[in-house]
């Protein structure tokens, strides 16, 4: 069996299961948001009644993100119906966006969008706060209604999204219904080499295979390669399954899944036991890619889909109006120094906005020094706006106040973050361009689409 086959096999309570089969699965963990929680709760509530308790307030991580910094009220809503909810089931693990269980969560535009207004327990996106907050464990199942989930795979775990309906479901369950996905197999061999990132093996992933080629598949990366690649880069690669169909992608468990998950589980007292799927001799891929790290090049997908990849040093003609590092994707610390090694002592040519993905990754780059400086004030000093409102942001367009959106018609945009469809940042006449955090760095000194391999030290 395939690692996902063997999770899914022992998630059902089964000795082996194959590619296509409907199985009943125990989750380990179901995540949800602001965006999708209020409506999950909406569908728990009907179908197991208004008393109705949920399976296991343990097992339930609620994680408000995506449109917290707006003066939406809705929005802003959004979150105070998650406080409640959380009071009425006594569910342990919420990351409130205000300290006082018994607020309500206003933002307040007058304070602007680049001093921080969340509480101490806040966490930032979901998917980089999962595994900071120690709950992706190798070995488990873990739903989240939001595509992005698939990002845990880095964990050597099942990890996937899933609508409110099926949400609903587990919530008062802990089960679900799953078809076993055909697994396809990314053999890496190499390392990557200097200026290219674990986001243009990815974008070269999807550029081979197209923005639908893994459709109700998982991705499997394993090989000598992945050794070398960080939990950082492995989160990168995992995010972006969804971005060609993916039910989900997975990686091995090693040494440094180990390190990352005990420490995290330790640091937040959450569940320490947990148990990895190793590879089977006879595992059966529907689809074989063998990819040499060290033969890639720093790569961008152009609009309007992921899948449009091209090398940065052949679009050098594409000029742009602004750039954008943040993200689930791209909006991690690793993330950040890489874009910084690249502006750092220069500026940048045209409209550049930073959002750190969580408060730690704030906190990171405000005590992170290279000699005098923090690399945070280098950001700032390179004409970076950076914000300390850790979260979602223009990623996904948001409302019209999002900090970094594109309410424009025609901008170009060359953005670390994962989807370029129209309109995902904001405007529909908009467009995005993806790519790593050093090439956005690089294209944002010269305000057109640049190899980053260009501002490396010899
Ligand atoms: S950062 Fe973007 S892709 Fe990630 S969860 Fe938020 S909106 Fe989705």
């Amino acid at each position: 069996m395939t690692l996902t086959e063997k999770i899914l096999a022992r998630a059902a309570g089964r000795a082996r299961v194959e590619a296509g089969e409907n199985l009943w699965v125990n989750a380990d963990i179901l995540m949800t948001h602001d965006v999708c929680g209020p409506g999950t709760i909406g569908v728990f509530k009907r179908e197991f009644g208004p008393r109705a308790r949920v399976w296991d307030p343990r097992k339930i991580v609620i994680i408000p993100d995506h449109y917290i910094f707006t003066a939406d009220s809705n929005s802003n809503r959004n979150v105070n119906l998650l406080r409640e909810f959380v009071r009425e089931q006594g569910i342990e693990y919420f990351y409130d966006v205000i300290d006082d269980p018994a607020g309500t969560w206003q933002f307040d535009p007058a304070r602007g969008d680049l001093a921080r207004q969340y509480g101490s327990r806040y966490a930032g996106v979901c998917h980089s706060a999962l595994p900071q907050k120690g709950h992706t464990r190798p070995g488990e199942v873990l739903f989240g209604t939001d595509s992005h989930t698939c990002t845990a795979g880095a964990f050597n775990e099942f990890a996937t999204g899933i609508g409110n309906t099926d949400a609903g479901f587990v919530m008062g369950t802990g089960k679900l219904l799953i078809k076993v996905p055909e697994t396809m197999h990314f053999r890496l061999e190499g390392a990557l080499p200097p200026g290219v990132m674990a986001k243009d093996l990815i974008l070269h992933i999807i550029g081979e295979i197209g923005f639908d080629g893994a459709t109700y598949r998982a991705m499997q990366f394993d090989g000598p390669g992945v050794a070398t690649l960080t939990m950082d880069d492995r989160m990168t690669i995992a995010n972006m399954a969804i971005e060609a169909g993916g039910k989900n992608g997975i990686f091995p468990f090693d040494a440094r899944t180990a390190e990352y998950v005990e420490a995290r589980t330790r640091l937040n007292g959450t569940k320490r036991e947990y148990e990895p799927v190793e590879p089977d001799r006879d595992q059966k891929f529907v689809y074989e890619l063998v990819i040499e790290l060290d033969k890639l090049e720093p790569l961008v997908a152009c609009h309007p889909d992921p899948a449009q990849r091209r090398k940065a040093r052949e679009l050098e003609s594409v000029k742009l109006d602004r750039a954008y590092i943040g993200s689930c994707t791209g909006g991690k610390t690793s993330d950040f120094i890489e874009f910084a090694r690249v502006v750092r002592g220069r500026r940048v040519k045209i409209d550049t906005f930073g959002v750190p993905a969580t408060p730690e990754i704030v906190h990171d780059l405000q005590s992170t020094r290279w000699g005098e400086k923090t690399i945070w004030q280098i950001l700032l000093e390179a004409g970076v706006r950076l914000t300390e409102n850790a979260g979602c942001a223009a990623c996904l367009g948001g409302p019209v106040d999002t900090f970094g959106r594109i309410n424009q018609p025609g901008l170009k945009c060359i953005s670390a973050t994962n989807r370029n469809f129209p309109g995902r940042m904001g405007h529909k006449e908009s467009q995005v361009f993806l790519a790593s955090p050093a090439t956005v760095a690089a294209s944002a000194l010269t305000g057109h689409i640049t190899d980053p391999r260009e501002f490396l030290p010899a």
